[in-house]
């Protein structure tokens, strides 16, 4: 795997010399091994909080849940991810601070920055598409109902202890179905990320599937 990287005309020998390589096809700088990102963190981190590097794959996960409003049986969908790079600016050259998590499969409701090819897909198989929600009072990625479309808004996907995303049992994960996605480049993106205590159970028990899709 390798990541692709913005870097300013002005820094490319800097870049060149921590071992950024000219990918001449895509016109894009890119880095070749995880292990040498965080070098890169000063072109990567934006702002002041961490950011996140989605590596290798991720899941979409699928639910079930009663529609609040037809009351049938909706179709849910939300993300899984594994392994990330959690990256914070650094602030001198010997301290780069950053974490890879790679143990547990953790469910995230988005992935923000996904390409727009695989987010119209997602809106085509699965109604999950930007849209406001009434309840929460502001915009994001959301589940609809397979038959009124209705919106099914996230508090009840993720935060109850019936949500069909709220894993604390063998019983719960075994009820979800996971289907990986490969990444043809590693991905800088914005992970709403839930961490449980009960993640493990989710790759041990959870229903795994391979798929063609590369993003
Ligand atoms: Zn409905």
């Amino acid at each position: 795997m390798s990541l692709l990287i913005d870097i300013p005309y002005c820094d490319k020998d800097e870049a060149k010399l921590l071992g950024a390589k000219w990918n001449p096809e895509l016109k894009k700088w890119f880095i070749k091994n995880k292990s040498d990102y965080p070098k890169f963190s000063k072109w990567i981190v934006k702002g002041e909080g961490y950011t996140t590097i989605l590596c290798d794959y991720f899941y979409i996960v699928l639910g079930v849940r009663k529609c609040f409003k037809c009351h049938k049986l909706t179709n849910v969908m939300c993300f899984a991810v594994k392994n990330f790079l959690l990256m914070g600016k650094s602030q001198n050259e010997f301290d780069f601070p950053y974490e890879y998590f790679h143990n547990d499969v953790h469910i995230s409701p988005i992935i923000k920055s996904l390409p727009e090819g695989f987010l119209g897909f997602l809106n085509n198989k699965y109604k999950f598409y930007f849209d406001f929600s009434k309840t929460t009072g502001d915009s994001y990625f959301a589940n609809h109902c397979d038959h009124c479309g209705m919106i099914q808004g996230n508090y009840y996907l993720f935060e109850e202890p019936d949500s069909p995303f709220y894993v604390d049992s063998v019983e719960c994960a075994s009820e979800l179905n996971l289907f990986k996605i490969k990444l043809k480049y590693d991905l800088i993106c914005d992970l709403d990320l839930s961490i449980g205590s009960d993640d493990y159970l989710i790759e041990k028990y959870a229903k795994l599937h391979d798929t063609d899709i590369v993003i």
